[in-house]
């Protein structure tokens, strides 16, 4: 496994690769791995002939007010985990690397972004969406895998992908979870036990959701689930919405394949969750 910390080496190791007739798997991450990230490593490594992993805690996607400087970075952890799974290239580049002063290009997909989680993290996808298009761009990428924990950044990636003719194929992977049921995330190391256990009722309260979405009315399915969720201990919503599973727009009482998304703060941390939904 290399280490690789300049975008133009990383590029020119890909495009050997390709060259050479390989398929490059791409494993978009922040660091801080997890059994959510190595899912998607593991499934690169039997896809593809070669696995990137970056790892690269993006400033442009946090707001001046967002966890950017706490956020974790294990980094010897992360490369022992990479290194076990068969990972053969690390993208680890500063910030200076990926941004200089003089950048100027960003990449913005409208209307998407700023819906749900864009309402409430202003600037955050298009920080996600050019990060990614650069990554697609420097890794050369066939596949590019991305968690359906954070739908509505897949949903924007797909989208990105599709409208600016990028060739490498979006991956969707499914949420990897805890015992409890909640959703694996490198924040979740913020929550205390007590927190934690309560986090859990998230994901329990889609799944509800789910079953009552078979035989009631949107507006009953939503105000049950809103309910429970303003229940939980030290909990505060950013938002509950059920919305069209393919695009993001609001469900209506046709819709028969819907996403239920949140985001749910317990204490100081910001959680979302999510369900697929079929009628
Ligand atoms: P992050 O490091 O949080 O930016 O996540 C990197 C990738 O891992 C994204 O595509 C996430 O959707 C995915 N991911 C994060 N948590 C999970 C999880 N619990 N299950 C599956 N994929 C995940």
């Amino acid at each position: 496994m290399k280490v690789i910390k300049i975008a133009a080496e990383m590029q020119q190791i890909a495009l050997k690769h390709v060259k050479a007739g390989d398929e490059i798997g791409l494993v978009p991450t922040m660091g801080a791995l997890h059994d959510g990230h190595i899912s998607l490593i593991d499934k690169s490594g039997k896809n593809d002939d070669i696995t990137i992993v970056s790892i690269f805690v993006n400033p442009t996607q946090f707001g001046p007010n967002e966890d950017y400087l706490k956020y974790p970075r294990p980094i010897d952890k992360d490369l022992k985990i990479c290194k076990k799974h068969h990972v053969d290239y690390v993208f680890l580049p500063s910030v200076a690397e990926m941004f200089s002063d003089t950048h100027k290009t960003f990449v913005e997909v409208s209307q998407m972004q700023d819906i749900l989680c864009g309402a409430f993290r202003k600037g955050h996808f298009r920080g996600v969406a050019t990060v990614v298009a650069k990554l697609f761009n420097i890794s050369r990428a066939d596949r590019a895998y991305f968690g359906l924990k954070d739908f509505q950044q897949l949903k924007i990636i797909e989208k990105m992908a599709k409208d600016l003719n990028f060739t490498t194929k979006i991956v969707a992977c499914p949420t990897i979870r805890e015992k409890s049921a909640l959703a694996l995330s490198s924040r979740n190391s913020y929550l205390n036990a007590a927190q934690k256990v309560n986090a859990g009722l998230i994901s329990q309260i889609l799944k509800e959701a789910k079953e009552n979405f078979k035989t009631k009315p949107l507006k009953t399915v939503l105000g049950i689930a809103l309910k429970k969720l303003k229940s939980i201990p030290e909990s505060k919503i950013d938002y509950a919405e059920i919305v069209d599973f393919y695009d993001l727009s609001p469900a209506s009482s046709k819709t028969k394949k819907a996403a239920f998304l949140a985001a749910v703060w317990v204490g100081k941390t910001r959680l979302i969750d999510n369900m697929a939904m079929n009628k």
